[in-house]
């Protein structure tokens, strides 16, 4: 059987930093399109104006792009269906919304907010939940349309059917059934002439050809409304899927504002330009969300090629999951070991240039299997490694004195240690670890002392990478100046 090319699209209103719920819709639609050998469609709904927040726009683009979900047609790519912001297609909207007002399927709405307000102060006095009363439904088209004319400041409502139910079909979740008495007359055109959601997602789903909706399920509300609306239009429906939400990694309730921002503070965030600076990868940050809605097992590590291979929406599942940070860092940490060195040195380098380091190519290269392992997130890579790319290091003078020894002693142990390396003609792992553990035999000490004072003084640190291949990358010239400095410290405790 030949599989139809899906046309997918992720549709996010540029309203607030890029979050991981829209990463994860449009990895699944990304791997939707790529596997039917469809096209994924980014499109900006930026028709609510007064929540449209400046750079969001850019930040959603250059965050797809971050996570490798190339958009086939979009606001900065153009293609066949533009434009693809919104706010670019008034008169699109305007055509279509005539459209269903001259077949009766919309009306012009004259109210004002005052009335409007009035009416739900009423509804609400009687315990119903707010509706429109539908005082404009009854206006006779002649004199809406001549209102209209004569300059008087309208809205658009959708005239939505009082009788019977609607059933509206979801992928994942089968029919869903709605009394129609329960829906509501909603707003498609408003007062400043742009769409709401509800009407411009329609007509450009349709219009772009989009095949699969993949949207949130807080959409699940208005989805009676959107199905009515392609109805009276006579278009024929794509198909629905609302995936899950994410809850919070209690799995009590879905993540509050204050809390996805109080994630960073542990390390971890739920937006993606976040993500990108905390140090996860792509392949990371993919893999993990894409388990969160998928029903693959739990710990399967996968390339987004593999998970092309793989994908149907029918493994899409509808419940909930709850974010669980410590999967993110095992599957990052997992990715971080799977890339190539040549990778991996590309992905580190601008976590140390962002400090300041001057990162030398030939070391980077070097160092790169001493840390690999302990990475969990990138920028783990300036606490394992940073050492490799300064001048000189600054250690703490009391990290400098070796346990069950005072400074004097450990000023001695240095000093010989400098002693047996300088002879040697490199400090290589080979030249240095057997005269220096020689040492450790002859002194009575033990090596974690001799070792731990070598490794404070040519790290700076006191958890480093294995001391001695540490040493002969840093080199014998650094190593014995950091010695020597080390050296000094002491002397003056
Ligand atoms: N603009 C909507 C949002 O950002 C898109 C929902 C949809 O995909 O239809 O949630």
């Amino acid at each position: 059987m030949s599989i139809k090319p899906a046309r997918t699209r992720i549709a996010p209103s540029p309203t607030g930093h890029m979050h991981l719920g829209t990463a994860r819709v449009a990895l699944y639609d990304y791997l939707l399109a790529k596997k039917t050998g469809g096209q994924f469609i980014l499109r900006i709904e930026d028709t609510d104006i007064s929540r449209t927040v400046p750079g969001a726009e850019q930040e959603i683009m250059d965050g797809l792009r971050w996570l490798g979900l190339t958009y086939d047609e979009g606001p900065d790519v153009g293609g066949a269906y533009g434009p693809y912001r919104q706010t670019d297609r008034r008169e699109i909207y305007r055509t279509h919304v005539n459209t269903l007002v001259n077949s009766g399927h919309a009306y012009p709405c004259f109210c004002t907010p005052e009335r409007l307000e009035s009416v739900r102060q009423e509804q609400q006095k009687r315990k119903e939940n707010p509706h429109y009363d539908g005082t404009c439904r009854a206006l006779a088209p002649d004199e809406a349309a001549l209102r209209v004319a004569n300059g008087e400041k309208y809205i658009i409502r959708f005239k939505m059917p009082r009788e019977g139910a609607t059933i509206a079909h979801d992928h994942l979740r089968g029919d869903i059934k709605t009394e129609n008495s329960q829906l509501n007359d909603y707003v498609l055109l408003k007062t400043d002439g742009l769409p709401t959601y509800h009407l411009a997602a329609i007509v450009d789903d349709h219009e772009m050809g989009i095949t699969h909706v993949l949207r949130g399920s807080e959409w699940l509300g208005t989805f009676p409304l959107h199905v009515n609306i392609v109805r009276a239009f006579g278009w024929d429906e794509p198909t629905w899927i609302h995936l899950s939400v994410f809850l919070k990694p209690s799995g009590k309730g879905k993540m509050s504002k204050r809390e996805a921002a109080a994630a960073i503070k542990d390390g971890y965030s739920i937006f993606i330009k976040d993500m990108q600076d905390l140090g996860f990868t792509p392949e990371g940050v993919l893999n993990w969300s894409a388990l969160m809605g998928w029903g693959v097992a739990e710990d399967d590590v996968m390339t987004v090629e593999q998970m092309v291979e793989r994908f149907t929406i029918d493994s899409l599942t509808p419940s909930p999951a709850a974010i669980n940070f410590q999967k993110l860092d095992h599957f990052n940490a997992t990715h971080i070991r799977l890339f190539t060195t040549e990778d991996l040195a590309a992905r580190l380098k601008p976590y140390f240039t962002r400090e300041g380091l001057n990162v030398n190519d030939e070391v980077l290269l070097k160092m790169i299997p001493l840390i690999r392992e302990r990475l969990v997130t990138l920028d783990d890579c300036l606490a394992f490694g940073g050492f490799f790319f300064k001048d000189e290091v600054t250690p703490v003078p009391e990290d400098l004195v070796a346990k069950g020894l005072d400074a004097k002693q450990s000023a001695d142990i240095a000093r010989r240690a400098y002693q047996i390396l300088a002879a040697q003609p490199t400090v290589s792992h080979e030249s240095c670890e057997p005269p220096m553990r020689a040492y450790v035999e002859e002194s009575g000490l033990n090596a974690n002392q001799v070792f731990g004072i070598l490794r404070v003084a040519t790290t700076g640190q006191k958890v480093s990478p294995p001391l001695f291949e540490s040493m002969e990358i840093i080199g014998k010239q650094k190593c014995l100046q950091r010695i020597h400095n080390a050296i000094e410290i002491l002397e003056k405790m």
